[in-house]
């Protein structure tokens, strides 16, 4: 099953295709404290329990959620900073925007 963006009105799923266009996928942190404060951030509620909504196993998030700033580069690969919490394009923080569309990454031709 692929597993898609768990941010409201977030469309981006874990495709080879969205990894290709430079969006990567982060799950949800295991440590306790950060893991709440990606909650706070994503502010979603549960319709059926009106409370807030909680990630089930394999929650993700896409990069489009992150600064910058809140990535590591390991050459071609990014991975999240330690303490990186989400804060673009979420309903909390800021309005959506129409052109969501983050510019694609140019990744160097392999050999
Ligand atoms: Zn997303």
């Amino acid at each position: 099953m692929t597993r898609s963006c768990s941010a409201l009105g977030c469309t981006a799923r874990d495709t080879g295709r969205s990894r290709e266009r430079g969006i990567s996928f982060h799950q949800f942190p295991v440590d306790a404290a950060q893991r709440r404060e990606w909650i706070r951030a994503v502010n979603r509620v549960d319709p059926r329990s009106r409370r807030a909504w909680r990630p089930g196993p394999g929650a993700i998030l896409c990069s489009r959620h992150f600064a910058e700033g809140d990535f590591e580069c390991y050459g071609l690969r990014r991975k999240l900073r330690r303490g990186a919490v989400p804060s673009r394009f979420l309903p909390s923080v800021s309005k959506w925007h129409s052109s969501c569309t983050q510019a694609p990454i140019s990744f160097p031709m392999s050999h």
